[in-house]
């Protein structure tokens, strides 16, 4: 296991946008180690720079400075069809709204991912067997207008892991779900990140979800602190 090269590791990322007023810092030195399988929760403030970071890990944006090396590799080194590959390969995004399209069933929809493949056959099983594992299989041909908020967020989780990711980005996948949808959706995740070894980011308001992971972080100020274990 200490042989290992970590899964994801961030050096002293920044992140600054340009706006009419001039530069706006929002990362200001990120460090963050997550090995294969480990469940990590990010909260802090809205604006903080949450889902600037997540886009950051997952290839949807640069850094300004600092490196993002998964499997050991420089992402910066990539070129366009590198990263398009490791969107799609290794990283399964779920957001706050489920962006499944309207006019598809959730298994067309969970699918998506999956059409750039060859194997075609192999994506549409795996599709099935996680609408199974998800409670969904009596769901699976419905259109997203069908299903409760909870059924289209876990159509969503699908969708995020049917080319098997080794992480999984989750940006307040639980901010439109009730209390009980949300501790259900979070159970669900933590399954799948235990059964499929799939490490797991979730930004969370609720402090409900983040302390089921195994480590939390506040980010706040463009810093990110580690939390102490609760007692
Ligand atoms: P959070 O997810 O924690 O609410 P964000 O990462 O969305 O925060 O945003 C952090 C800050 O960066 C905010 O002040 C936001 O206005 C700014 N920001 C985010 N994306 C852009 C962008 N594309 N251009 C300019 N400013 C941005
Ligand atoms: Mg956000």
């Amino acid at each position: 296991m200490s042989a290992e090269v970590p899964l994801l590791v961030l050096s002293q990322v920044t992140k600054s946008y340009e706006s009419a007023s001039g530069v706006v810092p929002v990362l200001q030195g990120i460090d963050l180690d997550v090995a294969a399988g480990q469940t990590v929760a990010i909260v802090g403030p809205s604006g903080s720079g949450k889902s600037t970071l997540l886009h950051c890990i997952g290839g949807l944006d640069l850094p300004t400075e600092g490196t993002v090396r998964f499997k050991g590799q420089d992402q910066a080194r990539w070129g366009e069809d590198d990263t398009a590959v490791y969107r799609n390969r290794e990283i399964g995004f779920v957001f706050q709204q489920h962006h499944l399209l309207p006019q598809c069933t959730v298994l067309e929809n969970a699918m998506i991912p999956a059409l750039v493949h060859p194997d075609c056959e192999k994506a549409h099983a795996r599709a099935v067997s996680l609408f199974e594992k998800v409670g969904m299989g009596s769901l699976m041909h419905c259109r997203p207008g069908r299903l409760s908020g909870g059924e289209r967020q876990r159509a969503a989780v699908v969708r995020a892991l049917v080319n098997r990711p080794s992480l999984l980005l989750a940006d307040e996948p639980t901010g439109s779900l009730s209390e009980s949808g949300a501790e259900d959706l979070t159970g669900l995740l933590l399954e799948l990140n235990r059964d499929e070894r799939m490490a797991l980011i979730v930004v969370t308001h609720s402090m409900q979800v983040a302390r089921r992971m195994d480590r939390v972080y506040v980010l706040e100020q463009g810093v990110l602190v580690q939390q102490p274990c609760p007692a």
